[in-house]
């Protein structure tokens, strides 16, 4: 390339979200289909679509909560007609006939600044409002078209300002036909337990280890045949060609994503500092013994010196559920989770994703004293009457009730919701030490279809 041409390559950064409805549409499809359009328009793709999974816990949120990012490069003759592709595509496939659906599309020019990676952090981890969107898009001089309310603009500066430059994973996504959406998925089973035999070590959350079910197939009427999460895009590339399909793959292509990553999370230094919509890890000792509540699910609360907060196991986190319910007052634990508000039933409660035990504490139990002249467990004769040995009548008001230190089933240790439980942004426990530090160098020659 010569230096003529390269001053006429602009660097463009396309971030779009809430497109779909919690029935139908996905907003990773547009980013396929855009994918192809784009690249046979004369783009090049300076990174996989980015796809980043915003904070789950805010109350207005889509289906999966995620924004998608095109990052190109292209002849500056092409900006005009790229951006009426982008526009035309968001259109025609957004769910724009649902009520809450509100799509929104930005376009950054050029490198992002840094004031917008930190409002996608404030966006994964937080609360962000639609005007700081609008201070930070006139400011960079980006463009942002939004459709109804266009709350989606939120979404896809975040998506354009999460460069994923620290800990990532990909994920493939391979779409159905048309004419399949809204059937019943039809892939092998035992492909799918094989492939994840073969590739577990760097793939994850494909097979749920308590049921057996497979989960990398959706079960709505959305496009996605299947996802497969993994650390790199080779990876997720041969785990997709290891699975039997008895149905046809419209598309594929290989997103770079903040799934398994933990990203939502934000350690805070005390439970005063828990704030309603903001995730969490919190340490706190365990103040109020579990209580199993209607549903199987499981509310205990911890305290430090600032103030006490109730935690939540719902049912279907499974070990997790099973794990609180073996907590006594004086545990010491940190708790990883989404905060919801109070309500009239209830005070501000972190939902569970996973927990740390840092300490068990020590269980005392009191047992009667035995007779010291049959070995017989004796009898209380009231509160500071003494003991009765009910076999051979000796009495005594000296003996007091013996203190034995009872072993706990709980071990220390970190505790995580079952895979089929988790939400895209947990991190799992098999991911622990697969934490990568930097964006990769370069992509793979194939990494979509068509
Ligand atoms: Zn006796």
């Amino acid at each position: 390339m010569t230096g003529v041409e390269l001053k006429l390559m602009i660097e463009m950064h396309i971030g779009f979200d809430d497109t779909d409805s919690p029935k139908r549409g996905c907003t990773t499809y547009i980013a396929a289909l855009l994918v192809e359009k784009l690249s046979s328009m004369g783009a090049s793709f300076a990174d996989y679509p980015n796809l980043v999974r915003l904070n789950p816990n805010v109350p207005w949120k889509t289906r999966g909560n995620g924004a998608l990012c095109l990052r190109i490069r292209c002849r500056d003759n092409l900006v005009d007609k790229i951006m009426e592709t982008v526009i035309d595509a968001v259109e025609e496939n957004a769910e724009l006939g649902y009520e809450g659906t509100d799509p929104g599309i930005v376009f950054l020019f050029n490198n992002v600044p840094q004031e917008i990676v930190g409002f996608a952090k404030r966006t994964v981890q937080g609360v962000v409002e639609m005007k700081e969107a609008l201070r930070l898009i006139k400011t960079f001089r980006a463009e942002a078209v939004g459709f109804k309310k266009g709350r989606g603009i939120i979404g896809g500066l975040a998506a354009i300002g999460e460069n994923l430059n620290k800990d990532h994973t990909y994920e493939i996504i391979a779409y159905r036909t048309p004419e399949k959406r809204g059937t019943p998925r039809k892939i092998q089973a035992s492909s799918v337990k094989e492939m994840n035999e073969k590739t577990s070590s760097v793939t994850f959350n494909n097979v749920d280890p308590e049921t057996g079910r497979v989960l990398i197939t959706p079960r709505g009427p959305d496009p996605i045949l299947y996802g497969i999460r993994g650390e790199n895009p080779e990876v997720v590339k041969q785990a997709h060609e290891m699975l039997r399909r008895e149905e046809a793959v419209e598309r594929w292509v290989i997103f770079r994503t903040n799934h398994g990553t933990d990203a939502h999370l934000r350690k805070v230094s005390s439970i005063g500092e828990v704030q309603p919509y903001n995730p969490v890890v919190v340490q706190g000792a365990v103040a109020k013994e579990p209580q199993v509540i209607q549903g199987g699910h499981v509310i205990f609360s911890i305290r430090d010196g600032t103030g006490d907060v109730d935690c939540a196991a719902y049912e279907p986190t499974g070990n997790l559920c099973e794990i609180s319910k073996n907590l006594i007052v004086g545990d010491l634990v940190e708790a990883f989770g989404g905060v919801r508000p109070a309500s009239l039933r209830h005070s501000v409660t972190v939902n569970l994703e996973k927990m740390r035990i840092l300490k068990v504490a020590p269980k005392t139990t009191f047992f009667n004293p035995t007779c010291p002249e049959c070995g017989r467990r004796m009898k209380s004769m009231g509160t500071g009457k003494g003991f009765r040995c009910e076999k051979c009548g000796f009495r005594s008001s000296q003996l007091e009730k013996v203190a034995v230190k009872g072993k706990r089933e709980l071990k220390r240790g970190l505790y995580v919701t079952s895979p089929r439980s988790q939400r895209h942004l947990t991190k799992p426990l098999c991911r622990y030490g697969r934490e990568k530090a930097g964006a990769p160098k370069k992509m793979i020659k194939d990494w979509h279809f068509p």
